[in-house]
């Protein structure tokens, strides 16, 4: 790639958004860039939050499930097939009110771009909030999950924790206890920060009990997860909670920070989009979870992008003809 180069189209991120808005956009002939990130060992990588799940059973069109993995090497295939140019790169720098927009790789203070891009689509996801506990991360996968409607169904019958106190937590614990045996949410204060109906909700459900005042020490097991050793803040005592699923549910963050100053986010840093995809500057786009704290599923993820790439083509054909 050549300094400065010009691009029609630019996608930033690499999961279920990114990497359908590449085929997508690669099918109708705009020769996509995708930067699809850095390999990384935190939760924020190339081909996004389903690289850290194991079996996805809830997308369509895999009767038998697929692995995260698996899936997201697939769909990059799929968009390489068309056309689609993938680099191992993440964006340093976005300047998004210059014409066409500024893309810098690498050092983000360099006077000029590294990239040129007519249209950007921006899908670069959400990353679940951990604990940042050494074994919470060993086991992430086996027994250790951040998305209850991906992985609760593996743990039917089985003792499940959920770790945290807001509305996310307690509308896992209550869809968890579709299967689990027990669901018990521990949670680091002695009130919930959840809406009132969702407590009230959570109250009211027989099989979820709750674990106050309690911050978690360590995630416990060896090959799979086997319990929570807990503190108690109240007393300083530290306790073992048997467990088989440790559900982490403190919260998302949009992985927004490049673009802030420059496109409308909400309170929580969610890029704002109207009318599908678009963002409050023309030619930037956005799909998937980094403008989606709703759904967070990979299938509306990868519709969304679908509808930025739609966009994106419309746009160029007017750009074309003006
Ligand atoms: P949240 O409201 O920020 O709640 C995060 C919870 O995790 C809090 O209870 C917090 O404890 C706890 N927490 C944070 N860091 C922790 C740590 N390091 N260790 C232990 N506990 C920790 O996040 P959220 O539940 O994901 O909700 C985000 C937004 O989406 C909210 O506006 C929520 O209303 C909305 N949402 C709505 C729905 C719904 O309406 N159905 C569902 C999901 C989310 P403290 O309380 O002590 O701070």
């Amino acid at each position: 790639m050549q300094s400065g180069e010009m691009r029609d189209l630019v996608i930033l991120g690499s999961g279920p958004a990114g990497l359908t808005a590449a085929i997508y956009s690669a099918r109708a002939d705009l020769r996509p860039l995708v930067l699809e990130g850095e390999p990384s060992s935190s939760s924020d990588q190339p081909g996004g939050q389903l690289m850290l799940t194991t079996e996805v059973e809830n997308f369509p069109g895999f009767a038998h499930g697929v692995l995260g993995p698996e899936l997201m090497v697939s769909m990059r295939a799929q968009a390489e097939r068309f056309g689609a140019e993938i680099l191992t790169e993440r964006a340093s720098r976005v300047d998004l009110g210059s014409t066409p927009i500024g893309i810098w790789i690498g050092d983000r203070d360099a006077p000029e771009p590294t990239l040129r891009a007519r249209v950007l689509i921006i899908a670069t996801g959400a990353r679940s909030l951990m604990l940042g506990i050494e074994n919470e991360a060993r086991l992430l996968g086996y027994g250790v999950s951040t998305c209850a409607t991906c992985d609760g169904f593996f743990f039917r019958d089985k003792r499940i924790i959920v770790v945290g106190g807001g509305d996310s937590a307690l509308e896992e614990a209550l869809f968890l206890t579709k299967f689990g045996d027990s669901v018990t949410i521990v949670h680091r204060r002695k009130e919930l920060r959840a809406s009132k109906i969702m407590q009230d909700r959570a109250f009211r459900t027989d099989k979820i009990a709750f674990r106050w005042d309690s911050v978690v020490v360590d995630v416990l097991g060896d090959q799979r997860v086997t319990g929570l050793l807990v503190k108690d803040v109240t007393t300083g005592e530290e306790s073992v909670l048997p467990a088989d699923g440790v559900f982490v549910a403190i919260g998302h963050v949009p992985s927004s920070e490049l673009f802030a100053g420059q496109l409308e986010t909400d309170e929580a840093g969610y890029l704002v989009t109207r009318e599908g995809p678009r963002t409050n500057v023309p030619g930037v786009f956005a799909c998937g979870d980094v403008q989606d704290h709703v759904y967070r599923q990979a299938v509306t993820a990868a519709g969304s992008g679908c509808m930025a790439a739609i966009e994106a083509e419309r746009y160029l054909s007017l750009l074309a003809q003006t």
